[in-house]
């Protein structure tokens, strides 16, 4: 993935956590180093997946086939509510795990409005790179077990991105998380504009998911969702969208100029009955895209692959099948991710300087061949979370021929089914 796309038969060499060398393969390790063996696998660039939510890893499966409104209103916030440091805890490692397995190496994470630290707790064990925020929501409108004053939501905010922007050597960072336009006030959200400014940090929302979301911004404020939240200070580079289905020509125009992300989460526009993001008509309009899973009740698998076989797929019946190719979505799985967690300089392809944040995959089975098939065809089209063998973030080995090293598996997930057990008898599901 770099400038010129190329793809080489070659060896990387990691200092420091940084990509030091690219060079023609040898065979052999250069130097007094330890070498991962990826001969006949394909090392591409870790997937960064700009629109997770790890604290609802553990409500998979318990808030299916609703629509948007109801998902929230009925499911996923009386369980948020219910959450726990130890639920939240749990509910991070088990996404963080299923995440690195599967090849993605970075995050945008949008937690709920408590326990916040425990989740960060979690993604210091585990080794994923995250950016993450606990989520605002500051409006009189929210349900009462969420709803929290604006100086309180702020406060906490801003003490969190103290303890957490920059640690474990940068690889977590702290992003201002309002929940969506309408769950917050206008005075938040330009305060939240003020703080990512002032800290360097990334603004991470949900906008123009559902039309019954556009109405109720029209009618509280007057305005158009993308153009009030341009007016709140929520736009431009620092920016990440999610969704951005509901968008109209001056919309998109108006996040291409503020160079504003978009974030594509096609599964869960599938699966909520959104709709289709207009992805191809926001790159022609020069917009900046990513990709994400969204929360696991809502897709329900946290894969980066999927997500890029089905970001290509979706557009083809509405403009042919020329629509997204494989190439472009896999620019938008790794440097479009980047670009939204303001790390495009640091992630997003193999390239010396940049952090070695890397993933071996196996196309060796017969859903990979033939193996001169053009490979972002292979990697968009073919490939699968499970063909993921190794997994390297900031340089350090995470994943190895497949299993998990940095946390145990078989202890995510009893706990993880304790917690998720617990969660569904406090709101009595
Ligand atoms: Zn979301």
């Amino acid at each position: 993935m770099d400038a010129a796309r190329r793809v080489l038969d070659a060896d990387v060499e990691v200092r420091g956590g940084k990509i030091t060398a690219v060079r023609r393969r040898t065979g052999h390790g250069h130097g007094a180093g330890r070498a991962l063996d990826c001969s006949g696998l394909i090392l591409v660039p870790g997937l960064v997946q700009a629109h997770i939510h790890l604290c609802q890893t553990l409500f998979r499966g318990l808030a299916d086939d609703l629509t948007l409104e109801d998902w929230l209103a009925k499911r996923i916030w009386p369980l948020e509510a219910a959450h726990t440091p130890d639920t939240v805890y749990w509910s991070a490692m088990l996404g963080a795990a299923e995440l690195l397995l599967g090849g993605t190496t970075a995050i945008l994470d949008m937690e709920t409005v408590r326990h916040t630290d425990a989740a960060f707790q979690a993604l210091e064990e585990i080794g994923l790179r995250a950016t993450a925020g606990k989520c605002l929501m500051d409006a009189a409108t929210n349900s009462a077990g969420l709803f929290e004053p604006t100086g309180r939501a702020l406060q906490e905010a801003a003490d969190l991105c103290a303890r957490w922007h920059g640690a474990a050597q940068g690889r977590l960072r702290y992003c201002f998380a309002p929940r969506f336009a309408p769950s917050c006030t206008g005075p938040l959200l330009r305060a939240v504009s003020d703080a990512a400014e002032k800290a360097g940090a990334v603004m991470h929302t949900h906008a123009a998911e559902t039309p019954v979301e556009l109405e109720l911004v029209k009618r509280a404020t007057g305005q158009d969702e993308i153009a009030y939240l341009d007016s709140m200070g929520i736009a431009g580079p620092r920016a990440a969208l999610a969704h951005c289905v509901w968008v109209d020509r001056e919309s998109i125009g108006q996040m291409a100029r503020a160079g504003t992300n978009v974030v594509h989460c096609p599964s869960s526009n599938l699966k909520l009955g959104s709709g289709i993001a207009p992805i191809p008509e926001m790159l022609a309009a020069g917009c900046h895209v990513a990709l994400g899973a969204d929360g696991a009740p809502c897709n329900n698998r946290l894969d980066g692959f999927e997500e890029m076989r089905l970001a290509a797929l979706i557009q083809k019946p509405r403009l042919g099948p020329d629509a997204l190719p494989a190439a472009k979505v896999l620019e938008l799985a790794t440097l479009g991710g980047a670009r939204a967690l303001g790390l495009e300089h640091e992630i997003g392809s193999i390239e010396v300087g940049k952090r070695a944040d890397l993933v071996a995959v196996d196309l060796s089975g017969p859903h990979g061949q033939p193996a001169d098939a053009d490979l972002a065809s292979r990697l968009v089209y073919a490939a699968r979370a499970a063909d993921v063998r190794h997994v390297v973030v900031d340089g350090r080995i995470v994943v190895r021929s497949g299993r998990l090293l940095t946390a145990d598996l078989e202890e995510i997930r009893v706990k993880a089914n304790a917690a998720a057990r617990r969660l569904r008898r406090a709101v009595g599901l």
